[in-house]
């Protein structure tokens, strides 16, 4: 096998779906499954579809262009706000978009009646992350006018959190969502049966947080992680290793711990400060900053320590590892969020998709 490589195990994710699923069934809320941090990948999106959500998600039109070439049929959601340049495609390849302005509204109004179709808008608002969406006070007057374009329909109102700001979805907040759509139903005279609650920080809210009324969350790292992303609790029988990482070791030395000569700074401009441990056997692993995030990667090797990482050598002191190792063993990562997406984006690194892997 060409080395380093992501493994990515179908099943679990699979599995991880239906948890997510029947969790939020039992409030009442339906799932856009994100396929965005695998870059829209056919194999992905179907363990997700399989795991029983209604629609899927991605911030990107190419890889939802992807997933309709790949001949998928199920309605799509398209997640960042579309650009004024991209609304043909948007609404020719995707059945919903979030959108924040009446002008791109106008847009894929003119543009769905181009081509006779009727496209779902949900109206995003800003409750204090801070990213897209329009202030509160605002959502009624916009209402109106997203109501009054032909070609797109005004489907409901959207937030997002823990994305920007780094503010924490709460039940307050989410009662505010609901009583603004409540608002806007009344001034349109339009069902907007979508009340989207935001991405996988709203999952720690389910169900007993959740107010009545929220029906829909867009959940991606909850699904590929098995993790919500504000305690990064597991969901119970999620597995957090649908995903890992594999390289191989190119160098295997004893050496001191400890630079010897002058320092300035490290390849990337910081002036590195190591501790003195004496000599330790350090292993070399043939991948990078320019092939992953680094920062997000565990070893699974009890007692592996990263000890940093240059744009094509992951350093790590191995000293501790029972198992023997040697020049050509393969070590084994866990991967957070920000490795999964740099990695999965990665041309360097081979994707090997499967069951039980
Ligand atoms: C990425 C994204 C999501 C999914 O986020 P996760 O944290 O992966 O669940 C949901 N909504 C929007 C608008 C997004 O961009």
């Amino acid at each position: 096998m060409p080395y380093p490589t992501i493994t990515v195990d179908l099943g679990k994710i699979t599995r991880n779906t239906e948890i997510v699923v029947e969790k939020c069934r039992e409030a009442g809320i339906s799932v856009v499954g994100v396929t965005k941090a695998c870059c829209g990948d056919p194999d992905v999106a179907n363990a997700i579809r399989l795991g029983g959500v209604e629609w899927l998600g991605d911030s990107r039109i190419q890889n939802i262009a992807h997933l309709r070439t790949a001949g998928f049929d199920i309605p799509m959601c398209l997640l960042r706000l579309p650009m004024l340049s991209e609304v043909r495609e948007v609404v020719r390849l995707a059945e919903m978009s979030l959108v924040s302005e009446l002008e791109t509204a106008k847009a894929l109004s003119e543009a769905a009646l181009d081509i006779n179709v009727c496209h779902k808008v949900i109206l995003m608002v800003d409750l204090g992350d801070l990213r897209e969406g329009i202030m509160p006070q605002n959502v009624l007057r916009i209402a109106k006018k997203f109501a009054a374009l032909k070609g797109i329909e005004l489907y409901g109102l959207g937030v997002n959190f823990a994305c920007y700001g780094g503010v924490v979805p709460t039940r307050t907040k989410l009662e505010q969502l609901v009583d603004l759509t409540e608002r806007a139903r009344k001034e349109t005279g339009l069902p907007m049966p979508i009340v989207s609650g935001g991405n996988s920080a709203s999952l720690p809210l389910v169900p007993d947080g959740i107010p009545p009324g929220v029906n829909q969350l867009r959940i991606g790292e909850g699904i590929l992680l098995g993790r919500d992303t504000i305690a990064r609790n597991l969901l119970p029988g999620a597995h957090p290793d649908a995903f890992s990482l594999n390289c191989e070791i190119i160098e295997l030395q004893k050496k001191p711990s400890k630079p010897d000569g002058e320092i300035a700074t490290d390849a990337f401009g910081n002036v590195p400060v190591v501790v003195d441990k004496g000599i330790r056997k350090r292993a070399i692993l043939a991948i990078g900053r320019h092939d992953i995030i680094v920062e997000g990667l565990t070893p699974v090797d009890k007692g592996a320590e990263i000890l940093g990482a240059s744009s094509d050598h992951l350093l790590l002191d191995v000293t501790n590892v029972k198992r023997a190792l040697g020049v050509g063993s393969i070590m084994k990562f866990d991967m957070q969020y920000s490795s999964l997406i740099s990695g999965m984006m990665s041309s360097y690194i081979t994707k090997v998709m499967g069951h039980g892997l």
